[in-house]
């Protein structure tokens, strides 16, 4: 039996589609991990520092806005989400 292109372009789509649908969850779930530590609720691994990248961080109190503050053991540095954000900017 000769399988029509049709077919096969239809088989490929679905594929795709069901790959699609599995980084999207995936992405969810990042989302939602990001929310947790911005609201300062313990995520399931911990804080990498933004300036040495190392997750060798503990909670550190909280900051006047009421976000959670971190602070790095390796530099020494107290960061929050906020750091991570204007990090990104630039
Ligand atoms: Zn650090």
């Amino acid at each position: 039996m000769v399988v029509s292109a049709d077919k096969k372009l239809n088989k490929l789509r679905y594929a795709i589609e069901i790959e699609i649908a599995s980084v999207a969850r995936d992405l969810g779930q990042i989302a939602e991990e990001l929310r947790q530590i911005a609201q300062g609720v313990d995520p399931k691994y911990k804080v990498c520092c933004p300036h040495c990248l190392n997750d060798n961080t503990i909670k550190k109190g909280k900051t006047k806005n009421g976000l959670q503050r971190y602070y790095c053991k390796d530099c020494g540095v107290f960061f929050t989400v906020k750091t991570f954000e204007k990090l990104q900017k630039i």
